[in-house]
């Protein structure tokens, strides 16, 4: 923490001096890299580093530009654990990578401090990572500008994150994200030419029609749907979430599924 520097400008060097997210991506390709706990542990440490002596700069982040500048590294750091591509939205790949943003992680340092200092109990951490969730959620459902796709297929980060199965890879980052192997996507970004599916031809090859609707891919879908006995559709939320894993070889292919629920998981193969 240096003293000849504002809080904001602090925050600044700071998050310029995550270097070694740098080099720790050299470890975590999008495929072949570490897996995804694995990846939680080593940017962990990085995390450790921003957050240094935050209760005193807690009060920074009121400003928003002050907010987006802490979460820059971690954008990075999200992108590395969950295999993404690199134009997706902040807010949706730490909800993807199951990263708690850290201007609530400060929040929740910052409590703690305050308690100390007044010399009042103690709030236990169950109860500040309750708290943390739930503000996760409520910016989650508030911030509708982007991840629009990640919220429909994860519309609460709760039982998302706090799932005990179903790791993420590169192949499902991109279904949970609709970033990645798709016409529309693809043309969007001036990659491709038309935004039609090469399979089937119709004329917007997005992540729903990908996984949904392209007529390449009924018999996977309805082997999938007679396995769980559930109708497969991209509006069942977190509670009966489709964890995908696809194999791309040529185009993207659904081979895998995982069903879960806040109750059951059901692992297909
Ligand atoms: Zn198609």
């Amino acid at each position: 923490m240096c003293r000849k520097l504002g809080f904001g400008k602090h925050l600044e060097c700071a998050a310029a001096k995550a270097t070694t997210i740098a080099s720790l991506s050299r470890l975590m390709p999008n495929i072949g890299g570490l897996r995804q706990k694995k990846g939680q542990l080593l940017m962990s440490v990085e995390q450790s580093q921003l957050l240094y002596a935050s209760p005193i700069w807690a009060s920074a982040l009121d400003f928003e530009v002050n907010k987006q500048e802490l979460l820059k590294p971690q954008r990075l750091m999200a992108k590395r654990v969950a295999c993404a591509y690199t134009t997706v939205s902040t807010n949706a790949i730490l909800v993807v990578a199951g990263m708690l943003p850290l201007h609530i992680m400060v929040s929740e340092r910052k409590a703690v401090y305050v308690a100390k200092k007044a010399g009042s109990t103690l709030p236990t951490k169950r109860e500040l990572r309750e708290d943390s969730m739930n503000k996760w959620q409520s910016e989650w459902v508030q911030n509708t500008g982007t991840g629009g796709w990640t919220r429909r297929l994860i519309p609460d980060v709760r039982p998302w994150v706090s799932r005990s199965f179903g790791t993420i890879n590169y192949h499902i980052t991109q279904f949970l994200t609709a970033h990645g192997c798709f016409g529309e996507y693809l043309w969007r970004f001036k990659k491709r030419d038309v935004s039609e599916c090469h399979d089937c031809l119709d004329p917007t090859d997005d992540a729903e029609h990908a996984f949904f609707e392209c007529d390449q891919w009924w018999r996977l879908r309805r082997e999938l749907e007679v396995k769980t006995g559930k109708e497969f559709t991209p509006d069942i939320g977190v509670r009966r979430t489709f964890l995908l894993r696809v194999h791309s070889k040529n185009r993207l292919n659904i081979s895998v599924c995982y069903l879960a629920s806040s109750h059951i998981t059901i692992r297909l193969c």
